[in-house]
């Protein structure tokens, strides 16, 4: 049964520690996703201008969303969508379900898609939102009132060339379905105003492993790049949800070892790589990977220190800290996650010459194939699997290549290569507007 969850109204700190900086909302969270847009603005010397369009979220909507449980009680829960820039096409971005969603994450997450589609080049601003809720203790009953709830609080912000949602953590194909459904309720049949949905109602082919095969993607093209032979990596997983377990079979396809895999109840080892499909199984059989037969137990934060060529954090934001940094013994980070390394301990990556794919990159896979489902909902024409995985790899290539020159050529970090390089067409395009 669900707690109650009244979340206080969020709280805002303003910081203008920056004398051009607006009067805007700033808390700690955002300072993440804030640092790496300043790095690349100070890099690329960004005039005062843009830089004050693109700091801050365009619009914040923060909607109450009122429950009857099963219990017969009613529940009061809070919703957000922040809508980041949409000077390169409508807002697009996922909507997290989690008992740590605020304010301040969401609009860092949104800030995180402006930059993520520009670098991969569709045509989407940014935007992000999220529920501050616990789905893993609430019923089908009520997760769909909670949705359609949520829904029409944030109608008026939504349109197939305004804002068209996606799943992130906690949501999936069938939250996308409540929502097309419950929009369309009162604007008629609209499936282009969410993408991630059920293949069935519209959704698009390859779009529910997009993000992993994105990841593997990267992670085979920077393998080749830093000279990692991928048939011989040994590669850890934190995280084995939808993108996480996607990811390590797809990777483990190309021939790697991966050799532990965790989720929220805890990790699994196996020296000589896991058998991804034995994992599966025993997932879909348990709903975890704790305890598939011949392995060994591990730790979330012990995965993290394994020795292995390639880590790809995969989990929650904000697991590779000061704290834990000079534990993590892998030269090659794939973010998988959003947010997964601090700002100080990506600095500290870099000094050691650690070198971490920035999550803008590494992630982008699913958000590039919720363009392609997006225009075939507007097209009302399908795609088949294999023109949705060769446009996806063409496009996450096109964008590791680009990064990656800007990274040697200009002897800079990936991050700040990646954000250097989407930040140029977001501004190029701003400056057209203005
Ligand atoms: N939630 C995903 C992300 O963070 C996908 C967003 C989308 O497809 O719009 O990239």
């Amino acid at each position: 049964m669900s707690t109650a969850t009244i979340a206080p109204s969020p709280s805002v700190t303003v910081d203008n520690s920056c004398s051009d900086r607006p009067s805007a909302p700033y808390t700690n969270f955002n300072q993440i996703t804030h640092e790496q847009f300043q790095q690349a603005a100070d890099h690329m010397k960004l005039e005062r201008e843009i830089q004050l369009l693109l700091r801050t979220p365009y619009r914040e909507l923060i909607v109450q969303i009122p429950v009857r449980m099963d219990n017969g009680r009613l529940e009061l829960f809070y919703g957000y969508r922040v809508q980041h820039n949409a000077v390169r096409g409508p807002y697009k971005g996922g909507i997290r379900y989690h008992h740590e969603v605020d304010l301040n994450e969401v609009r860092s997450l949104a800030a995180l898609m402006t930059w993520k589609t520009a670098l991969v080049d569709v045509p989407f601003g940014g935007a992000k939102g999220g529920i501050t809720c616990d789905p893993t203790n609430m019923s089908r009953n009520e997760l769909q009132s909670l949705t359609r709830g949520f829904t029409q609080k944030i109608d008026m912000g939504l349109g197939i060339y305004r804002d068209i949602p996606a799943p992130d953590v906690g949501t999936n194909a069938q939250v996308m379905a409540w929502i097309m459904d419950e929009y369309g309720k009162k604007h008629g049949y609209t499936p282009a105003i969410v993408t991630g949905k059920p293949v069935n109602l519209g959704g698009s082919l390859g779009r529910d492993q997009a993000t992993g095969r994105g990841v593997m993607i990267v992670t085979r093209e920077a393998c080749k790049a830093f000279g990692v032979d991928i048939k011989n990596a040994r590669i850890a997983i934190q995280g084995f949800g939808n993108v996480g377990s996607w990811a390590a079979r797809l990777i483990s396809n190309l021939g790697a070892k991966i050799v532990a895999v965790s989720d929220v109840k805890g990790g699994i080892f196996a020296e000589k790589g896991l058998d991804i499909d034995k994992v599966l199984t025993h997932v879909a059989s348990t709903g975890s990977v704790v305890d598939a037969p011949g392995t060994q137990p591990v730790s979330n934060e012990e995965l993290l220190m394994l020795d292995v060529d390639v880590l790809i954090p995969a989990a929650l934001g904000g697991s590779i800290t000061d704290k834990n940094v000079d534990d993590v013994k892998a030269k090659l980070i794939i973010e998988a996650a959003n947010s997964p390394v601090t700002p100080s301990a990506d600095a500290r990556f870099l000094s050691r010459g650690v070198r971490v794919v920035p999550d803008i990159l590494a992630n982008a896979g699913g958000v590039t194939v919720s363009y392609f489902e997006w225009v075939q909902n507007l097209q009302q024409f399908r795609w088949d699997l294999d023109k949705v995985n060769h446009e996806l790899e063409q496009r996450m290539i096109s964008a590791w290549n680009a990064v990656h020159f800007r990274h040697t050529n200009e002897n800079i970090s990936l991050r700040l290569a990646a954000y250097t390089e989407a930040m140029m067409k977001v501004a190029e395009a701003s400056r057209q507007r203005f």
